[in-house]
């Protein structure tokens, strides 16, 4: 099959020209399809999201939003099971693909019982009460939040083809904005079929969604000042993007979740034999190991007191000897493989650059006994565990192997830890796992002011920890810094992002007039 995937844009299921990008499946080095927007009308396209998407949508009350968004994650689910059998074919083991795929329906369902229960039987959204600016309660104002007649753009990772999509959709629906999707080519297929799924559906009005498969020439010539870009993928390509004009001269809302050296700190407190120290050796193994590590929100540092440092190397490194890589869905398979060849390539440079200052305690990149697929053709890596024992070391903090690798380092005090944390420069979630007051308040909010998100993981928490590396659609996933500046979800904070907010000023009796109940 040399087949090129189909985008659909304006309606219809269309296919690009020329040759654009060969994609292979992870586990068997097979050729799958190509991957080729050439040709592809995306000016019609966005008048397309415009006109058509954006009219219908916007016309319909917040209610009857939230209804689609719930409709479109039930379609979904209806037929996971092919979204299971598509994300094997990208490396991902069933549990990778249910953090993906029921972990993108649960989160649009989320954002559903929100959009349902926190929005208002109308259009627009009368943000506050009015408040008084002249002496005699003449003339008043109040904030409304009204939809923007533009698009949302929204560029993903390659990791999460199905969340990194509803996570943006849901609130774009809700705000009444139409969507344009342009996933990364590795796992386009994936969002692909999940559109499919969707159209197939018919539960969006026309125009509200659409894909592109391929690159984008010249769409952000086409972007401004009532449109958005929600991006998420490595920092290099946040900051060409940024630097575009639709941003810095037009203004079009940009949102950056990039990539992040993220951490995890053992208390003092926990050492081997508490319920904490299990916590954080868990942690850790399953923050390597989820799709293979490849999760912006891996634990990338792991910082522990040293007189325990040697006890928590033991235990990962007995942890990992379980892990059985190999194809998803043979037996006992526990880790899939990454996303392919180059993305192997790239993890095996990045680990030789923290190689440099770190001694390898775990695993080999080159190395890696799999079951039921061919070592070699297959993007399999073993997990790879590091340790830097002096943890001032640069390179630590700054190369992020996205896969299944995290190094060890140890620390002396929570002064300490928290300018190490600091030292990745801005980072989506860090965690705390202890069980004293005093050294979880002081790092708490020592490191809060780098990190979007910060767990403090113990026993009491536990039992309901949705843990370290699950953004929850209530709270906001994005990091300042590195982790791109960005802020997505957050309840319905995001659906607010797509909405223009306006100070609306006038008397008390016209204000009541223009913004009161119909
Ligand atoms: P990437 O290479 O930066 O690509 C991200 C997306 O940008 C892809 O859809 C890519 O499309 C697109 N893109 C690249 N150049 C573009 C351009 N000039 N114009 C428009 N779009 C362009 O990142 P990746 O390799 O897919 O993902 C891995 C990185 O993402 C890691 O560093 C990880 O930390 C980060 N990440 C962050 C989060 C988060 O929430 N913060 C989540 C997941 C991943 P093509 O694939 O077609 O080139």
């Amino acid at each position: 099959m040399n087949a090129t995937l189909t985008s659909y844009l304006g309606g219809r299921w269309v296919a690009g020209t020329g040759e654009g990008a060969d994609v292979a499946d992870a586990v068997t080095g097979e050729h799958l399809h190509m991957v080729s927007s050439e040709g592809l009308d995306l000016s019609g396209a966005v008048s397309y999201a415009r006109q058509v998407g954006g009219r219908g949508l916007s016309s319909l009350t917040f209610p009857q939003r939230a209804a689609l968004v719930k409709a479109t994650a039930a379609a979904l689910m209806e037929r996971k099971q092919e979204l299971y059998d598509l994300s094997a074919q990208a490396g991902a083991t069933r549990s990778d693909a249910k953090v993906d795929v029921d972990g993108g329906f649960g989160t649009a369902m989320v954002y559903a019982g929100l959009g349902k229960r926190g929005l208002p039987d109308g259009t627009v959204i009368v943000e506050d009460d009015p408040i008084q600016l002249g002496k005699e309660g003449l003339f008043l104002g109040q904030h409304v939040l009204t939809s923007r007649r533009g698009l949302a753009l929204q560029i993903n990772a390659f990791n999460f083809p199905v969340w990194g999509m509803l996570e943006k959709l849901a609130p774009a629906l809700l705000a009444g904005v139409p969507t344009i999707v342009k996933p990364a080519t590795p796992t386009a297929y994936i969002a692909q079929h999940a559109v499919r799924i969707i159209v197939d559906a018919e539960v969006l009005p026309e125009g509200a969604l659409q894909i592109v498969c391929g690159s984008i020439p010249g769409l952000f010539d086409l972007l401004g000042g009532q449109d958005s870009v929600g991006f998420t993928g490595s920092a290099e390509t946040a900051a060409k993007l940024r630097g575009d004009a639709a941003v810095t001269r037009r203004s079009a809302r940009f949102n950056a979740e990039a990539d992040s050296v993220n951490s995890s700190i053992l208390g003092p407190d926990a050492g081997v034999g508490t319920p904490e120290f299990d916590l954080f050796v868990s942690a850790l193994v399953t923050e390597m190991t989820v799709k293979a590590g490849q999760k912006c929100t891996a634990i990338r540092r792991a910082f522990v007191p040293e007189p325990h440092l040697d006890e928590v190397t033991d235990a990962i490194t007995a942890r990992l000897a379980d892990v059985v890589v190999g194809a998803p869905g043979a037996e006992g398979v526990t880790m899939g493989a990454l996303v392919g060849l180059a993305q192997r390539d790239d993890v095996r440079r990045k680990v030789t650059q923290l190689g440099a200052h770190a001694a390898t305690v775990y695993g080999d990149t080159h190395t890696v006994d799999v079951v039921g697929a061919d070592a070699e053709r297959g993007a399999f890596m073993s997990p790879v565990l590091l340790r830097a024992d002096d943890p001032d070391v640069g390179a630590v903090h700054e190369v992020e192997a996205f896969g299944p690798v995290s190094t060890l380092m140890p620390y002396t005090s929570a002064g300490q830890v928290v300018q190490l944390a600091a030292r990745g420069e801005g980072s989506l979630v860090g965690s705390v796992v202890t069980y004293d007051d005093d050294f979880a308040r002081e790092v708490v909010l020592g490191i809060a002011s780098h990190h979007g998100r910060v767990l403090v993981l113990d026993r009491d928490s536990a039992p309901e920890s949705t843990g370290h590396g699950t953004p929850m659609p209530q709270l906001v996933h994005g990091g300042p810094g590195r982790a791109g500046g960005g802020q997505e979800e957050a309840g319905l904070r995001a659906v607010f992002d797509h909405l223009q907010r306006t100070a609306v000023q006038s008397s008390p009796g016209r204000l009541q007039q223009i913004l009161g109940p119909r």
